[in-house]
């Protein structure tokens, strides 16, 4: 039985999970097989043939993503990277034009700069928070992607969506918004007009720190029929065991979002003038450049906040010294982690014009008590 809503709560809970009709097992089968039995020569049952071709755990999860984003196709991927390769494969051919945000995240840079652009794939990075700016660079050279990722990383930037859809289209441009740090929880960009969404799964959809993946989410057939057709031509499929733990994270989503909003509210507010600290980047404060964009354009703030210490030096030790916000890349999980962009996940745009202040320190703002959390904070800017 399919159940009727547009709530995200029921979609992510229900969207694909559909009881398996032959046990009533409440939660769908982990399809391990490799192959599938024919009833005669091509006799396929239910379309299933081999598994990368395709498969009812993966089916499930990208049923899952095309629902919650409003898609109507998805696409789940071995990681975030690999569904961003397929999708700018589905689309670009030698000779075109990319335009990026300035501060995206830096495997995107480097994919479409170093392995694209081997290919005859031109990239051109512009700050997608200055509409102006964009449409400036737009006007000198269409580009055939824009690529907008907002909020962005590590410092929180906030780009209007539908302006930028707008100036992409009239271009001719495919207008693609990277949605891991809101998730369809809180942003749903194809609502506001992008053609296209990505997600590295690994982070909020995920949740848990224990499944690297990505997606591909859109409403457009013809594009859908070539990333579809890539999936299975290039292969970087996700397992069905990865795809399988991604469902079980992704049923916990919108509820995740709301405790990771309320306890980065309070991180942030706790470290807004508390002495030691130079600055806070956290878009519901109303000092952030991006803050009336945001409450607009978005129904929750995330789990992500990142502050400026009075010193490189001051933050560096101050990122080695929080207990409970444990030293490590990636983020969205349940766990609070702490980074130090510009030797850790931002170490390769050192010195170039995305290189993060090296005051900067990235919190993912997990689910553990607010208490212990502003606890730690208090310790390590002490230390
Ligand atoms: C992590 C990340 C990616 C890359 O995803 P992987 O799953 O690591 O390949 C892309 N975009 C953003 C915003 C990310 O944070």
């Amino acid at each position: 039985m399919t159940i009727e809503t547009d709530k995200t709560a029921t979609v992510a809970i229900h969207a694909g999970q559909a009881a398996d009709p032959y046990t009533g097992a409440v939660i769908p089968p982990l399809h391990l097989s490799t192959t599938f039995v024919q009833d005669g020569i091509g006799g396929l049952r239910q379309g299933y043939e081999y598994g990368r071709s395709g498969n009812p755990t993966r089916d499930a999860l990208q049923a899952q993503l095309a629902a919650l984003e409003g898609g109507t196709h998805a696409y789940s991927f071995a990681s975030g990277l690999a569904a961003e390769d397929t999708l700018l494969r589905a689309i670009l051919q030698p000779g075109d034009h990319v335009l990026l945000g300035n501060d995206v995240y830096g495997g995107t840079f480097r994919l479409i700069s170093r392995v694209l652009g081997a290919w005859g794939v031109t990239v051109q990075v512009v700050d997608m928070s200055d509409t102006d700016a964009v449409r400036t660079a737009v006007a000198a050279q269409a580009p055939r992607v824009l690529w907008v990722e907002t909020p962005s990383n590590p410092l929180l930037r906030i780009s209007d969506i539908a302006a930028l859809a707008a100036i992409g289209h009239e271009a001719g441009s495919v207008v693609v918004v990277d949605n891991t740090f809101a998730t369809p929880a809180l942003q749903r960009p194809l609502e506001l007009g992008a053609d296209v969404v990505v997600h590295s799964t690994t982070k909020y959809l995920g949740g848990h720190s224990d499944v690297v993946g990505g997606a591909v989410v859109l409403r457009d057939d013809a594009l859908a029929e070539k990333i579809g057709f890539l999936q299975f031509a290039v292969g970087a499929v996700s397992g069905p065991f990865d795809a399988w733990l991604t469902t079980r994270g992704i049923k916990t989503l919108p509820v995740r979002m709301r405790q990771h909003n309320e306890n980065a509210q309070a991180v942030a507010e706790f470290l807004d003038g508390h002495p030691g600290v130079a600055r806070v980047y956290y878009p519901a404060l109303p000092s952030h450049p991006g803050h009336e964009l945001a409450a607009r354009q978005m129904s929750g703030f995330g789990g992500i906040v990142s502050v400026a210490l009075e010193s490189g030096e001051a933050a560096r030790r101050f990122a080695e010294s929080t207990h409970v916000f444990q030293l490590a890349e990636s983020l969205g999980g349940v766990e609070s982690l702490v980074n130090y962009p510009d030797a850790m996940t931002h170490a390769s745009v050192r010195g170039t014009e995305a290189a993060v202040p090296v005051e900067v320190v990235r919190l993912s703002v997990g689910l553990e008590d607010i208490a212990d959390l502003l606890a730690d904070l208090e310790q390590a800017l002490r230390a």
